[in-house]
């Protein structure tokens, strides 16, 4: 095979057999373009609806990109053809890689540069997640480039670029042309270069090995608030990902002219596995320029490499490999509104399943004694009452959080399991990820670190009835903690159990390339409520922050919807929580995660309204479809999600004073009902929980008044 053979056959576009031989077709209409480098030559490259634009330039060497979306403008004479306008929310960015083989930032050649015939389309089933089927298109191109310092070894690297409609993607692979068959990557140029009037809602990566049991990096810092996006970060670490960032109108100016909108953009990444480490973003520079930041030196307690090393993708040694070589994706989603945000699948739309469920997995309810109850309920006779409640609740689970080894033991375990069977509730059972990266003291410990371990565990947990296992306290985001995960979850699916993570990384498309994958915790989560004051307080402005930034990209893990007052075992003991119980309901819907374990407590049947425990009696965790409707980061939010033929709209609202909302939700919701229509809400002293049945006015508008920290749920 010659060089250039071998390079077309090994570059990927994921293509269906008939696109490929399109795609190679191609290929060899652009050899001649191969013979000719792209000097200072910008290419753009639109989306399936010619609104999203890439441009993506290699100049003295330098490999670099822009995008943005086009606006279009007001035909001047009827009849005649519209013009567009640039609106640029991803200025002129570097692209490379610093690799121990080279540095592919610079003194870059071009090699061929690949077009894919016509539009690629994805069709996929999604089990989990905001979407069950996505039909999601992009156009794609790619370049093949090499330094002179490669070429003694024979190194290519290949960037591929995804356009979708508000969506763009790219990676980066490695192919082996000569001797070197494998590479380290000490690190990546790929930048995000944004107008410095951006304002950003990002979290800060914390220090290595601080807080509890010295458990950090565990993505669970506060936000900035729509802060200008160079402000420098608490850590000095940068920021983790996913990132949202809103750029004034004022900042857009293209052709002379201010656009209308604020535009928002989502930077993030997805389909890491154990192929790399976990990005970040850095600190941006005062002119507005964040890179991707690699894993720090001390995660994982001082162990493991910080990047990440990669075998070369190569054909000839490896069958039809179009697997190895690969980084992550980088995704930037953007748009003149939130609606692309909220709504995107660009995270699943570009990885795919890396193996197959072993069983037909489902989304789960779970009773959660440990949130409110904490570890003194850890014991035998109150995980029966938790049990008894999924049981009154018609839930499909209960979780048995951390200290069941010491408290429980196997044999009081073997009882719990029996009973749940009994019950009809499957059982979840917490495990601490260590091993010897932390000093988290809660057991079952060492049962989860290694395949020997782990396997001899998991054959119990399937021999009992136990649907899955939520998992804490993992080090960090170094390709070695990647293995971890990776490891864990493919062992679990060959036991048929599903895994949640807890003090951990975020999920990268995991969704969709790990079948048993439930969700992640990754955020400040409820177990806060119990531990402060101030996070309570905080409460509403983070769950109408969550659908735009971290929920959007991943499931969420969050363990929500308290309805006690107080948050403690007793009834008035414990910080009191801010949110109307409709409020907490609507949360149910708003973070979506195919696992959730609720905050709901025996003492909630007796004392809750019945509507409020009718309501959580048949709310879904899977879902269909999800629709955004209007709202602002952090202020309020109306959105909605279907299960089956059944939508449910929230519409939530975390600001001090009240907010009066015109809905028309028959209009944008296909399927809505034009009538009859359940309201649960607050009450006009947003305190007493209703149930009123509605009827949207002639031309489909319902009018909804939101006190402070108080939500509608339509259905
Ligand atoms: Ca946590």
């Amino acid at each position: 095979m010659s060089g250039v053979a071998r390079i077309r056959a090994s570059i990927d576009y994921q293509l269906q057999p008939i696109s490929t031989m399109k795609h190679l077709l191609t290929l060899a209409a652009f050899a001649a373009a191969s013979l000719t480098p792209l000097c200072a030559q910008t290419t753009r490259i639109l989306s399936p609806d010619g609104l999203t634009y890439l441009d993506v330039k290699l100049s003295d060497g330098r490999l670099s990109y822009s995008a943005g979306y086009r606006s279009i403008l007001k035909a001047k004479k009827k009849g005649a053809k519209a013009d567009t306008l640039d609106v640029p929310v991803l200025l002129e960015s570097p692209l490379g890689v610093y690799t121990n083989v080279a540095d592919f930032s610079k003194d870059l050649t071009l090699v061929e540069t690949v077009h894919p015939e016509g539009t690629i389309k994805h069709s996929y089933h999604l089990r989990q997640g905001k979407q069950s089927e996505v039909n999601s298109e992009e156009n794609g191109f790619g370049l093949v480039l090499t330094t002179p310092e490669a070429k003694k070894g024979g190194v290519l690297m290949t960037v591929q670029f995804s356009v979708f409609n508000n969506n763009i993607a790219y990676r980066y692979r490695f192919l082996q042309g000569g001797e070197t068959g494998s590479i380290v990557v000490t690190g990546e140029a790929s930048g995000f270069r944004l107008p410095t009037t951006a304002t950003a809602f990002i979290c800060p990566q914390s220090d290595p090995m601080i807080g509890w049991k010295r458990t950090k990096p565990s993505y669970e810092e506060g936000y900035i608030w729509d802060e200008p996006a160079t402000t420098r970060s608490q850590y000095g670490h940068g920021w983790t990902f996913p990132c949202l960032f809103r750029i004034p109108s004022s900042a857009l100016v293209s052709g002379g002219l201010p656009t209308a909108n604020d535009s928002w953009l989502l930077i993030s990444e997805t389909g890491v596995s154990s192929n790399y480490c976990g990005s970040h973003l850095s600190d941006a520079t005062p002119d507005g320029l964040f890179t991707i930041a690699f894993p720090m030196e001390g995660e994982n307690n001082g162990f493991g490499s910080t990047g990440a090393q990669l075998g070369l993708g190569n054909c000839k040694t490896n069958g039809n490999d179009n697997v190895t070589g690969f980084t992550p994706w980088r995704t930037i989603t953007f748009g003149p509104s939130l609606k692309p945000i909220v709504e995107t699948t660009i995270t699943w739309d570009v990885v795919e399943p890396l193996y197959e469920p072993s069983i037909d997995y489902k989304g789960s309810r779970n009773t959660w004694s440990w949130i409110l109850w904490q570890d003194a309920s850890i014991n035998y006779d109150d995980q029966v009452k938790f049990i008894d409640l999924a049981a009154s609740l018609g839930w499909e689970g209960c979780l048995i959080d951390g200290g069941w080894y010491e408290h429980i033991g196997r044999k009081g375990m073997e009882k719990l399991f029996a009973y749940c069977k009994q019950k009809g509730v499957r059982p979840w059972v917490w495990y601490n990820s260590n091993g010897g990266w932390n000093d988290a003291p809660q057991c079952a410990r060492q049962c989860m670190h290694n395949s020997i371990v782990r396997k001899q565990e998991m054959k119990w947990l399937q021999k009992h009835g136990v649907a899955g296992i939520k998992v804490d306290f993992f080090p960090g985001d170094k390709q070695e903690t990647m293995r971890l995960y990776e490891g864990l979850l493919s062992d679990a699916n060959d036991y048929g159990i599903q895994v949640i993570c807890h003090g951990c990384t975020l999920p990268r498309g995991w969704e969709r390339m790990y079948p048993n994958y439930c969700s992640s915790e990754a955020v400040l989560a409820s177990e806060n409520l119990y531990f402060s004051q101030g996070f309570c307080d905080m409460e509403a402005r983070h769950a109408c922050l969550h659908p735009f930034v971290r929920n959007t990209t991943a499931s969420m893990e969050y363990g929500g919807t308290v309805l006690q007052k107080r948050l403690h075992r007793e009834p008035d003991k414990g910080n009191t929580r801010r949110t109307s119980d409709i409020f907490e309901l609507a949360t149910a819907i708003a973070f979506q995660s195919s696992g959730q374990n609720f905050a709901l407590t025996p003492r909630n049947l007796t004392e809750q309204p019945q509507l409020e425990i009718d309501f959580m009696k048949q709310v879904p965790t899977t879902w269909d479809e999800t629709r955004f409707i209007e709202g602002y980061p952090g202020r309020y939010i109306v959105m909605a999600r279907r299960h089956a033929n059944q939508w449910y709209l929230i519409a939530m609202n975390a600001e001090s004073a009240a907010k009066t909302i015109t809905l028309s939700p028959s209009l944008v919701l296909n399927g809505f009902p034009v009538e009859n229509i359940t309201l649960l809400h607050d009450g006009p002293d947003g305190q007493t929980p209703q149930q009123s049945t509605v009827t949207p006015d002639k031309k489909g508008r319902i009018t909804l008044t939101l006190q402070p920290q108080c939500a509608a749920v339509l259905f």
